[in-house]
């Protein structure tokens, strides 16, 4: 019955939060049908009516049509994402064809489209606000990007592909959650977990409970897991054969293997493209961004890629040493780095990961989120043990602002479980606007995912200082979204071009390396002592240290994904790995490094089609964001309030209201510089 659906009746819990408690697997697919129905005759209504079509009557409207809908399909991704299961899993596999075909339509309504163009045709006549006007040139975009101008058999031909891709990028995922979640590396006694700190122990007999085992320790390929466990075994054995697991995800024959996913993806990304008269998905995804062109990506990471490689060089001599010196023999491999990087770190920096990992308390961590959102801009979190969540492990908190009034909801969700998938990431429920069908604003519903591996029963959790920059990093996603201060849901929050969604991210990143961050809030979880100064002191000169490593795996993964977006042939490599790897063999990536991330489980480029020949972004935005941080510094204050300010009006608060390259402009007085990149990554010869 569809009256007894929880999703379709009124939502009573407080701040319009979902009916958590009471949702049910089964419960979508009739919620998500009617919410889609509604949301034709929505549009309907827009398209058919007798005025003649205006901002209010047909933009407006547009943007405040479908919430219904928008609602249940966040729960649904929150959910599927968080803490999913196999009746979810089918749920998500069952509707991933629908719903494509659902924005198909929305996208490719004849006479919605041409009241759209309309007005886009007289855009500068209408006497627009720069915000409505910002909309109207989005939207119109929107239409033609999703096909609304193709002509009959290649609309009807791009309506198909689209579908087909949803239910491709749905296998893609769960097919890497699958590989995640069923392996295990069972360690048995004293030999195979030597060289484990404490913390990574308490973390590996934790999964091992979890997973129902009465003894002994489990490594996953959660990273939190996974990363220590490759940092610290003394088993090179072990390391190789955990190491082999994790970059192996996707790549296994059977039912769950990527390859044949990946390669159909890319085939219809192609022809896509071609419909929409690119060469290649590369320009057509491109098409829509702050760089523009292949050129403005490849002229970036060329800046990047050599540097990179040298100071890599440099690293693996030092690793190489200090393999002689410890008496071992033989190359280093990709297993070896994280190893040799450990041993070296603590040599010539005294820094010791576990040493470190006692200061950085997850609940004193979030205490620091929260104090600097505070400093920053005037936020208060008030944690609310009585919303509703989906999980108990999910903290819920009110956000205020300086003047007390309400912001949004806050939902941190910090642990790893076999329910969620891999990494980190922020999301919504519902976005600030104040488009809202009633007429009134909407607060936001926001959230932070992280897979922290949880301490033991009356444990702390405790992070390495990746960790803690992973926490402030999708913090700064989150205030993006509570922070936003625009009219419409299209322009909110982190609804920005791809390329601007990471500054938020990561300028955020730069307080917790702050000594007076870390001063105030990275305290011994046992005594209560603030890190020692020769402790940061360590940290900031150990910083570079590894940056060629991690500046190499990650512009590998970028090469690799513009290369194989790049491609004009209509078929894809019959061999997909097998590209890869020449791909980055011509580019000169040495042996024995490694990528992010392998293609056959690349969830950026395949689970979706957000980052599709994108995850350039993240070096793209860290040129905004280490630029914009020297403006703190320039101030002399890492909480100047002037900054502050303009941080929070200029690129927190704009959503896509604005032209990103405006907006920065606007926060930093002038364009971007790529220098201050360089030099935060120990690449510029100084
Ligand atoms: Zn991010």
């Amino acid at each position: 019955m569809i009256s007894d659906n929880p999703l379709l009746k009124t939502w009573t819990a407080p701040h319009g939060l979902p009916p958590f408690e009471h949702l049910r697997p089964g419960h979508f697919e009739p919620a998500l049908a009617e919410a889609m129905r509604l949301h034709r005759a929505e549009l309907d209504a827009i398209a058919g009516q007798p005025e003649p079509p205006s901002f209010d009557n047909t933009l407006a409207a547009f943007d405040r049509a479908g919430r219904l809908l928008a609602r249940i399909e966040a729960v649904f991704e929150v959910l599927t994402a968080s803490h999913t299961n196999a009746e979810l899993q089918a749920v998500q596999r069952a509707l991933a064809e629908p719903l494509a075909a659902h924005w198909n339509a929305v996208y490719m309504q004849p006479a919605l489209f041409a009241r759209v163009e309309v007005l886009h045709d007289q855009r500068l006549q209408l006497g627009l606000d720069a915000e409505s006007l910002r909309l109207l040139e989005r939207v119109h975009l929107d239409f033609v990007r999703a096909g609304a101008r193709l002509a009959g058999a290649a609309q009807a031909r791009c309506a198909a592909v689209m579908e087909r891709l949803a239910a491709l990028t749905t296998r893609f995922a769960q097919n890497v959650l699958h590989d995640e979640s069923s392996y295990e590396l069972m360690l048995q006694g004293e030999a195979e977990l030597a060289g484990l700190p404490d913390t990574v122990r308490a973390a590996a007999r934790q999964a091992a409970a979890e997973r129902g085992h009465a003894a002994g320790h489990v490594i996953t390929l959660s990273r939190s897991l996974i990363v220590p466990f490759l940092t610290h075994s003394e088993r090179r054995d072990l390391r190789e054969q955990a190491w082999r697991a994790w970059v192996g995800r996707g790549e296994h024959d059977g039912e769950h293997d990527n390859r044949p996913v990946a390669r159909e993806i890319l085939k219809l990304r192609q022809e896509l493209a071609r419909l929409h008269g690119h060469a290649s998905y590369a320009d057509y995804a491109l098409a829509d961004t702050m760089a523009g062109t292949q050129q403005a990506v490849s002229g970036l990471l060329d800046e990047v890629w050599p540097r990179a490689l040298a100071a890599l060089e440099r690293e693996r001599e030092a690793l190489q040493q200090a393999m002689r010196a410890h008496g071992a023999s033989g190359v280093i491999e990709a297993w070896d780095w994280r190893y040799w990087a450990e041993k070296v770190r603590l040599e010539r920096y005294a820094l010791n990961d576990a040493e470190l990992k006692a200061y950085f308390p997850l609940e004193r961590m979030v205490e620091a989120l929260f104090d600097c959102a505070g400093r920053l801009f005037g936020l208060r979190f008030a944690a609310n043990d009585r919303l509703p969540t989906y999980h108990p492990d999910v903290r819920a908190y009110e956000v205020f602002d300086a003047a007390g009034a309400p912001v949004g909801v806050f939902l941190q969700d910090n642990f790893a479980r076999a329910s969620k998938r891999s990494g980190a990431w922020m999301s919504s429920l519902r976005l600030q606007n104040r488009n809202a069908p009633g007429g009134g604003v909407e607060l936001p519903l926001i959230l932070n995912n992280n897979n922290f591996a949880k301490g033991a029963p009356g444990q702390p959790t405790l992070l390495s200082l990746d960790d803690a920059r992973t926490l402030f990093h999708e913090f700064g996603h989150g205030l993006h979204g509570l922070l936003s201060n625009v009219r419409f849901d299209r322009l909110s929050g982190t609804n920005v071009l791809r390329d601007f969604v990471e500054l938020p991210s990561q300028i955020f990143e730069h307080w917790i390396e702050a000594p007076e961050v870390l001063k105030a809030h990275a305290r011994h979880w046992q005594t209560g002592e603030p890190i020692p100064d020769l402790l940061i002191e360590r940290i900031h000169a150990a910083q570079r240290f590894s940056q060629g490593y991690e500046t190499v795996r990650y512009a590998a993964s970028a090469i690799a994904d513009m290369a194989v977006h790049a491609l004009t042939d209509a078929e894809p490599p019959a061999d997909l790995c097998a590209f890869e790897a020449d791909t980055l063999r011509r580019r000169g990536l040495p042996d024995g490094v490694g990528q992010n991330h392998r293609l056959v489980h690349f969830q950026h480029l395949f689970s979706g089609s957000g980052y599709a020949a994108g995850y350039y972004v993240y070096l793209w935005a860290e040129v905004l964001d280490a630029d914009g941080f020297d403006a703190f510094v320039e101030a002399g204050s890492l909480f100047d309030p002037a900054v502050a300010e303009r941080l929070k009006r200029c690129i927190y608060a704009t959503g896509d209201s604005i032209e990103p390259g405006a907006a920065f402009a606007a926060f930093r007085g002038r364009a971007p510089r790529v220098q201050p990149m360089l030099r935060q990554r120990g690449l510029t010869v100084e």
